[in-house]
């Protein structure tokens, strides 16, 4: 494979090197000749007259093409004129398909393509030249290659005109870019057989012998957040419109981030910080066309609604290292031709050591092609697209490889850049980039530090459960067995006071976990009504001994049965009304639950993402859930610390008020898991209004109705059954001793035989032994787990209590522990602190029928 370069300031110059070429045709053998035109300054009649020269040289064999490109870097500083570049072929063939294509027509273009290229074998490249961008270019490429992964697409589009504005813009006399004269844009078009402006181009490059390698650098490197996305209909100019970022108009984020306007300098300022989007792991480069006037920004290339876009910043250095290693390894591959396609972009930012990116090429192929684009076609292995700010370079050879090659020496980068002032963007850029990589490190040890601190709090309110619930479990024994009423009063206290502690602990814990991404959302089916009654006795306990009024306005219209997570729903409700009652003093405080749209099946991935598709219902509801109260109101100051966890505000309004600062940064959080959002409106010393709304499931179609009725009622009088079982034999398994005092003396009146272990091995010993009607396996215990022993035990040959339930104790008040449970093999779980209607429920449960003995019927 022979490549031959013509770099011509002016037609006549083309004209002369058109007659050299015809020499180099008459003197070499060969399959087959390419003649490609790269223009920039030519008018459309004298591109016309060039495509004619070159199509009236008479050998046999000869292909055209051709593209009018911005710039050729080779002849700066004017960058106009015209580069010839000959290929000649030993035995590869390349073909030239011009390909009729409208916008909206891609689909039948791409097909008539895809017919020339099956006629074909062993394609290894293809190049396209677009002039149209109102063509979906992604799809044409991807489509193009399917079923072509070994080969390598390549190539650019003219979008010179574009770039003539910026550069007018950007230049030093300044023109405002209403001011860029028609006569200073330029026709654009590509050619094949004759100049078109709608179709696209398509070389063909095919042979048994041809081996082709691609590579793409970039250097630019991503930085800070990943920016949701809102994009618009398919936009006439460029493949994608992206109305929003980051909830903002689009423009806004480079006020945000550059202090830039959008006004007519706005590309020219903002070029050197392109986006950037992952794609297989490949970092691809964003930069918009153009600005609309509502704020959107036209991209060139397609980009896809769940994708998330980094600004990305670069150093000289950076930008050079990674054209240096595409460089080394071109120079390996050892190419007979080499087409070199980069960013305007580059140019832009590199400035004066721009040359440094492609002059190292010559040493190795001197008559490589330079193109310049604003978007690098490039797509390989299913990977690529339209690029910005890339640096491609494409390599092709006949021959075999050259054993023993000498290679080069290039000079080092960084020699590149002694002995001269460098600017002051190139010593910024690498002074943010060390700066940046420092601050990562920070952030990295504030990371483990508070993830520590997260797994500390963690163990810490473990650790502290443990004894409160022996606290708790004791002063129940005390409450059940005394009959003094002074020692009762205290006992009262301690239990109240036992309580308020654990939920504190159970608090710090929740947080810690949401802290460390250890908390989901387990969506289930759940009764509606079933919430609205455990939230109106959670509120009307707690306002009855402050003398408030409860008021509850619940939607007749709110499904009955619906599909989420209700123990969180509920953590979240509960949380709010607790708050309101604490903050306020006279008047009442208002529970309303509103049904306020329906959802498509698509929403349904806002409130679950932990479920499998099958599972989910069809339809889903927006509900709003709203708690108003009138107390004493948040300062605006105060609102945008009210979620920081641990703060609390008003301290000496607030003195008497017991709390954490916890509570709303965990309601908070919760409902990000849950797809929503806490409001709240609040004025000071009249009252506030939390409120979210929430995606949830619906079942069926059968409404909640009118619930005051069934609200009204107060608590259930449940009536439950006392008993004893002499013959009953039971097992309780936990390392802490008080704990199984308590369970003992707890059930002292039932004359249940209890048996005790202190763990796990001492419980499988037990089991070979005794036959156990009921087995209660502490979770937490030190050598061997609760769920170890549960599986050793049932392992065993000879366990005599095969078939027992087996019932977890935990203090793992995880909202979705049945179901963990009973993964687990347990039966079911019973909550420490142990309370002693929940344990003899139990029991009077799982105990065999006729080994129980009922006592009369107990109000309780
Ligand atoms: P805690 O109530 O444990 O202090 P929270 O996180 O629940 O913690 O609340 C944080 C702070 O927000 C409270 O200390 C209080 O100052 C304020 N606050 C929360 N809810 C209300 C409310 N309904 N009315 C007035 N202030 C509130």
């Amino acid at each position: 494979m022979l490549q031959k370069k013509f770099l011509c300031k002016d037609f006549e110059a083309a004209e002369n090197a058109i007659g050299q070429i015809s020499g180099i045709l008459s003197e070499n053998s060969y399959r087959s000749a390419l003649v490609t035109f790269y223009e920039t300054g030519l008018s459309k009649k004298e591109s016309q007259a060039l495509l004619d020269l070159i199509k009236g040289l008479d050998h046999p064999g000869l292909k055209t093409a051709g593209i009018s490109i911005a710039i050729i870097a080779e002849l700066l500083p004017e960058g106009t004129g015209i580069l010839l570049n000959l290929i000649l072929t030993e035995e590869a063939d390349i073909e030239v398909v011009q390909v009729p294509c409208m916008p909206g027509e891609e689909n039948e273009a791409i097909q008539k393509l895809r017919d020339r290229m099956n006629t074909r074998d062993n394609i290894r490249a293809v190049e396209f030249l677009i002039s149209n961008m109102r063509l979906n270019t992604t799809m044409i490429m991807e489509r193009t290659m399917e079923g072509y992964e070994d080969a390598v697409l390549f190539g650019t589009a003219t979008t010179r005109n574009l770039t003539q504005r910026i550069s007018a813009v950007e230049s030093e006399n300044a023109v405002e870019l209403e001011q860029v004269s028609p006569e200073m844009l330029n026709y654009e078009f590509v050619a094949g057989e004759e100049l078109i402006s709608d179709d696209f181009v398509a070389v063909l490059f095919s042979g048994e012998k041809l081996k082709v390698r691609g590579n793409y650098a970039l250097g630019w490197k991503p930085i800070g957040r990943r920016f949701p996305l809102e994009l618009g209909p398919r936009p006439l100019k460029g493949e994608t419109v992206v109305t929003a970022i980051n909830n903002l108009p689009a423009v806004d984020i480079y006020r945000e981030y550059l202090g830039v306007y959008p006004d007519s300098y706005f590309i020219s300022n903002i070029c050197e910080f392109p986006f950037v989007v992952e794609r297989d792991g490949i970092n691809i480069c964003a930069i918009p066309l153009e600005q609309g006037k509502d704020g959107e920004l036209y991209f060139m290339m397609t980009l896809h609604p769940d994708e998330r876009l980094r600004f990305s910043f670069a150093s000289h250095d950076e930008v050079l290292h990674a054209s240096r290693a595409s460089l080394e390894d071109m120079e390996a591959f050892a190419p007979e031709a080499l087409f070199l396609t980069l960013c305007g972009n580059r140019l832009n930012y590199l400035k004066e050591d721009a040359s440094l990116e492609w002059n190292g090429f010559g040493k190795f192929a001197p008559e490589f092609v330079l193109m310049h684009g604003a978007g690098e076609l490039y797509y390989y292995n299913r990977n690529g697209g339209i690029l910005n700010s890339a640096h491609l370079a494409i390599g092709m050879r006949e021959s075999e490889e050259i054993q023993n090659k000498v290679i080069s020496e290039h000079p080092t980068v960084e020699s590149l850049r002694r002995g001269r002032t460098l600017s002051l963007s190139d010593r910024m850029s690498t002074f943010l980039d060390k700066i940046t990589s420092e601050l990562k490190e920070v952030a990295t040890e504030a990371q483990d530090a508070n993830r520590a601190k997260s797994v500390f709090l963690s163990h810490m309110s473990h650790e502290i459960r443990t004894p409160i619930n022996a606290i708790i479990g004791m002063d129940e024994m005390i409450l059940k067995e005394s009959k003094d009423k002074d020692i009762l009063d205290y006992a009262d206290s301690i239990r109240s006071a036992g309580s308020n502690l654990l939920g504190i602990v159970n608090d710090i814990l929740d947080f810690s976990k949401i802290e460390a991404g250890k908390i989901s959302i387990v969506p289930t089916e759940y009764e509606l009504i079933s919430v609205i009654k455990d939230m109106s006795n959670v509120v009307r306990l707690r306002a009855k001994d402050k003398g408030l009024k409860v008021r509850l306005d619940i939607d007749k219209n709110l499904p009955a049965t619906m599909f989420g997570d209700s123990a969180r729903i509920k953590q979240v409700i509960s949380n709010l009304l607790t708050n309101a009652v604490k903050y306020t003093e006279t008047g009442v405080v208002t529970f309303i639950m509103q049904r306020v749209a329906e959802g498509t099946p698509a929403d349904s991935d806002e409130y679950n993402t932990a479920c499998p598709d099958d599972e989910k219902p069809e339809r889903s509801v927006r509900i709003r859930v709203t708690i108003k109260d009138t107390g004493i109101g948040i300062r605006p100051e105060d609102m945008d610390r009210l979620f920081n966890e641990y703060e609390r505000f008003d301290e000496k309004r607030n003195l008497a008020i017991e709390g954490t600062g916890l509570g709303l940064s965990i309601t908070k959080e919760l409902l990000e898991l849950m797809g929503s959002r806490l409001t709240v409106n609040s004025v000071y010393g009249e009252g506030s209004e939390f409120g979210f709304e929430l995606m949830q499931g619906i079942v069926d179609d059968e409404t909640i109705g009118d619930t005051r009725g069934r609200l009204k009622k107060k608590h259930d009088t449940k009536k439950r059954v006392s008993f004893t079982a002499e013959d009953a034999r039971i097992l309780v398994v936990d390392d802490t001793k008080v704990n199984l005092a308590i369970v003992t003396n707890l059930l002292k009146r039932t004359r249940i035989v209890i048996d005790t272990a202190g763990s796990g091995e001492e419980a499988l010993a037990l089991v070979q032994k005794n036959a156990y009607d009921v087995i209660f396996l502490d979770h937490c215990m030190p050598n061997m787990s609760g769920p170890e022993t549960l599986k050793k035990m049932n392992e065993l040959e000879n366990n005599l209590s095969a078939g027992a339930p087996v019932i977890s104790l935990t203090s793992n008040s995880s909202q979705n522990a049945k179901e963990e449970y009973i993964n687990a093999g347990y039966k079911d779980y019973l909550e420490k602190p142990i309370l002693p209607d929940a344990l003899e429920d139990m029991l009077f449960y799982y105990i065999p029928p006729e080994k129980i003995r009922t006592l009369p019927i107990e109000d309780l």
